[in-house]
C-alpha cells in the first residue's frame, strides 16, 4: 500500500500494536481524523496471527496468545470485544505448573477448586488470590492505571479493604520473605510461574505485581484464548477505526519526523529509543538523552510448533490449562532467571506453552495443530531456542518429540525482524522493575507527552507497561484530547451500528 498524499490529519499514530490501535480508536471516536502508519505489512503488532507457511491452514500467534488483560482492562471493557463478535473462550484451568516429583499445581478458574488442590496451602490461597479475585476491578485499576491518578475503584469501602491485601501479597512475594504465607512447593511454584510472565530476577516487586494481577484475573474472568487467534481482537479495533473514518497504511516505517504527514498530534507506538531517533534534535536535550538511556529487559525466544496431536503431558490435568509455565520449582525458576540476568542461556529456561486448540478446534487442520511457546533468554541471544524448548517440554511431557511435525525457532536477536519494537527480543518494551513500571520511559509527571512538541509516546514503553490491554494508548489519547484539542470528556467506545 502507498502513503496517502500529504495532507493535514488531526492525529497520526505510528504503529498498529494494541496500544497504537487503542489510541487511534479513541481519537477517531472523539471525532478526529486519524491516520495510522505501520512498518510491517500486517496490522496488530504484538497481537498478530499469521500463516508462517509451516503447514497448510495452520495459523500461529507470533507474539501474544493468552488474553486475560483484553477481557479485564478498562479500555477493552469499554470497547467490548465480545459484543463485536470476538469469541474469547476461557478454559476451565487458567494456568498450570507441572513439577518433576509431585503432581502439577493447577490454577483452575474456580478459586475454591484451586485451593482444594493445594493441600496445606488451601487456606492461604483462599485468603489471598481467592479473596482478590472477588475484587478483580480494584486489582486491575491499581495495576493498569497511569500511576499518576487515584484509581476510582479505591473509593468504595469494599475495595478499600482489598487494597491492603493486594499490597501485602505484593510486598511478601516481592521480597526475600517470599516463602510467606505459602508453605508448600506446589503453591509457591504456581504463583512464581505466573509472575514469570515478566522476565527478570526473582523475587522482585514487579514480578509479584504480575502474579497478583494475572493470578487474580485467573480466578475472575479467566485467561481467555480468542477463537481464530489474537488477530481477531486487533481486527475488531481496525474495523471500528475504519468505521469512524480512520485510515491505515502498512509497510511504512517511520525513521524520522519527516516520514509523518503534518498533523496536530502524533502518537508513537514505538520504543523510547525509536522516539528519540524519530525526533532527533527536536526534543529538549535532557528528554532526548533520557529516552536514549532507556534500558531494555531480557528476552524471549519464540518457537512455533506444528503438532500431530496434543502435548502428552505426564499429568493429564496440565492439558486442561490454557497456558503452561515450565520451570519446575520456585528455586529452579529463580536460578534460571538469574542465569538469564547474568547473560547466560540457562539449561532449563523458564518456558511458556499454549495450545489454542484446547478451546478452539478451528485451529486444527488436517489433524495438525499449532503450539505457541517461548523461552526466557538473555537480551540479544543468538541461540536457536528450538532444542531448549523441546527438552523443557519433554521433561514434563515425555513423548513430545513424537508429535512434532515441524517448527520454527526465532533467536532473541531476530525477534525484531517482524516488529522493530522487540529490541534484542525484549517483549516488554523495557526492563520490568517496579520503578520502570512507574517511571517508564523516564521519571516525569506526564510520561506520555514528549515535551511541548505535539508528539506523544503511547506504547508499552509508558505506564502501565506491557500486555494486550490497550491502556497505554488510552491514557496517552486522553492527554492528547485534553492538551491538543481541549476535549475533556472521553468518547464512548461501545459498539455502534457502523461496526
Ligand atoms: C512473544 C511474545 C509473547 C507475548 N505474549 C503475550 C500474551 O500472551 N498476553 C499479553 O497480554 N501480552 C503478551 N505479549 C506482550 C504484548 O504483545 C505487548 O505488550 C503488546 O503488544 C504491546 O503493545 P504495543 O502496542 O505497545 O506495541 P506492539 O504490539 O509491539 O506494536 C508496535 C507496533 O508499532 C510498529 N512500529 C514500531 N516502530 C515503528 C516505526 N518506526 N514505524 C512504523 N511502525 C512501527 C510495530 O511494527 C508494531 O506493529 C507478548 C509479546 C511477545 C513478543
Amino acid at each position: 500500500m502507498s502513503v496517502p498524499p500529504a495532507h493535514e490529519f488531526d492525529a497520526v499514530v505510528v504503529g498498529s500494536g494494541p496500544n497504537g490501535l487503542a489510541a487511534a480508536v479513541t481519537l477517531a471516536r472523539a471525532g478526529l481524523s486519524v491516520q495510522v502508519l505501520e512498518s510491517e505489512e500486517t496490522l496488530g503488532g504484538g497481537a498478530r496471527t499469521l500463516d508462517l507457511g509451516l503447514a497448510p491452514g495452520i495459523l500461529h500467534d507470533i507474539c501474544s496468545a493468552g488474553h486475560p488483560l483484553a477481557l479485564a482492562s478498562p479500555f477493552f471493557t469499554k470497547f467490548d470485544v465480545r459484543a463485536r463478535g470476538v469469541e474469547l473462550v476461557a478454559p476451565e484451568a487458567s494456568y498450570a505448573q507441572p513439577l518433576d516429583a509431585e503432581p502439577a499445581a493447577i490454577a483452575w478458574r474456580d478459586a475454591e477448586r484451586t485451593a482444594d488442590g493445594l493441600g496445606a496451602d488451601a487456606a492461604a490461597w483462599r485468603a489471598t488470590l481467592g479473596a482478590l479475585s472477588r475484587d478483580q476491578d480494584l486489582v486491575v485499576e491499581l495495576s493498569l492505571g497511569d500511576k499518576r491518578s487515584i484509581p476510582q475503584a479505591l473509593v468504595t469501602p469494599r475495595t478499600l479493604a482489598a487494597a491492603p491485601l493486594f499490597g501485602a501479597l505484593l510486598g511478601l512475594q516481592g521480597t526475600p520473605a517470599w516463602s510467606l504465607p505459602f508453605r508448600t512447593e506446589r503453591a509457591r511454584a504456581l504463583l512464581t510461574g505466573v509472575g514469570a510472565h515478566a522476565i527478570g530476577r526473582l523475587p522482585s516487586l514487579a514480578l509479584s505485581a504480575t502474579s497478583a494481577l494475572l493470578g487474580t484475573i485467573a480466578h475472575g474472568v479467566g485467561w481467555p484464548i480468542p477463537v481464530g487467534g489474537s488477530q481477531s481482537i486487533m481486527d475488531a479495533l481496525v474495523s471500528d477505526l475504519r468505521a469512524h473514518g480512520g485510515q491505515l497504511t502498512t509497510g511504512h516505517r517511520v525513521r524520522t519526523w519527516r516520514d509523518v504527514p503534518p498533523a496536530r498530534a502524533v502518537l508513537l507506538d514505538t520504543t523510547a529509543g525509536a522516539a528519540a531517533d524519530i525526533l532527533a534534535n527536536r526534543l529538549p536535550r535532557p528528554l532526548e538523552a533520557a529516552l536514549r538511556r532507556f534500558r531494555h529487559g531480557d528476552a524471549a525466544a519464540k518457537v512455533d510448533f506444528v503438532l500431530s496431536g496434543p502435548v502428552p503431558w505426564r499429568d493429564p490435568d496440565v492439558a486442561l490449562a490454557g497456558t503452561q509455565h515450565l520451570g519446575g520449582t520456585r528455586h529452579q525458576m529463580a536460578a534460571a532467571e538469574a542465569e538469564v540476568a547474568a547473560g547466560r542461556v540457562p539449561e532449563h529456561p523458564v518456558t511458556l506453552v499454549s495450545d489454542p486448540s484446547l478451546v478452539d478446534p478451528s485451529r486444527i487442520h488436517g489433524g495438525l495443530r499449532p503450539l505457541w511457546t517461548y523461552a526466557h533468554v538473555p537480551a540479544g541471544s543468538t541461540i536457536d531456542p528450538t532444542e531448549l524448548v523441546t527438552r523443557q517440554i519433554e521433561r514434563f511431557a515425555p513423548g513430545f518429540r513424537d508429535v512434532i511435525v515441524t517448527s520454527r525457532g526465532i533467536p532473541a536477536s531476530e525477534m525484531a525482524h517482524h516488529n522493530p519494537s522487540l529490541v534484542g527480543g525484549d517483549i516488554s518494551m523495557g526492563r520490568v522493575t517496579m520503578w520502570d513500571m512507574i517511571a517508564r520511559p523516564t521519571a516525569r509527571w506526564d510520561p506520555y507527552r514528549l515535551a511541548d512538541t505535539g508528539w506523544y509516546l503511547c506504547s508499552a514503553a509508558t505506564p502501565p507497561g506491557p500486555g494486550v490491554h490497550g491502556m497505554n494508548g488510552w491514557h496517552a489519547a486522553r492527554r492528547v484530547l485534553r492538551q491538543e484539542f481541549g476535549i475533556r470528556e472521553m468518547p464512548d467506545l461501545s459498539p455502534d451500528p457502523r461496526d
